[in-house]
C-alpha cells in the first residue's frame, strides 16, 4: 500500500496535511507536543509520521493511538529481517545513539 492509497483509504486530502521537513531523527518527536489533532477524528494526536504523496511531497499524518492501531495496515508481505535491522542500526547510528536487537530468529 502505498502513502497515497493509505490517505485515499482514510479519507484524507493530502492537501490538507501539514508540510514535512525531511526526514531528521527527531523531526517526529518534536511534533508530538499534543497541538497537533488526529487527522481521522480530531482527538490529540499522539502518533505522527510523514508520508509521500506525488504532487504534494512529504506531508505529516498525525492520529491518536486508536486511530493509528486501527488504521495500520496489516499482513502483506513482510520485510525481511536483515532489511529491517539495517534500517534500524542507520537510524541508531544517524541519532548517535547505542541501539542493542535481539530477535527471535537465529
Ligand atoms: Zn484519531
Amino acid at each position: 500500500m502505498t502513502d497515497a492509497d493509505l490517505l485515499c483509504s482514510l479519507g484524507i486530502d493530502p492537501s490538507q496535511l501539514d508540510p514535512a521537513p525531511p526526514w531528521s531523527p527527531h523531526a517526529g518527536i518534536e511534533r508530538l507536543d499534543g497541538s497537533h489533532p488526529c487527522a481521522c477524528c480530531g482527538q490529540p494526536a499522539r502518533a505522527t509520521g510523514a508520508v509521500d504523496v506525488p504532487g504534494y511531497g512529504r506531508r505529516w499524518l498525525d492520529r491518536c493511538m486508536p486511530c493509528l492501531i486501527a488504521t495500520t495496515p496489516r499482513g502483506g508481505p513482510r520485510a525481511p529481517l536483515a532489511e529491517t535491522v539495517a534500517v534500524l542500526r542507520e537510524a541508531a547510528r544517524e541519532a548517535g545513539v547505542a541501539l542493542t536487537i535481539r530477535t527471535d530468529t537465529p
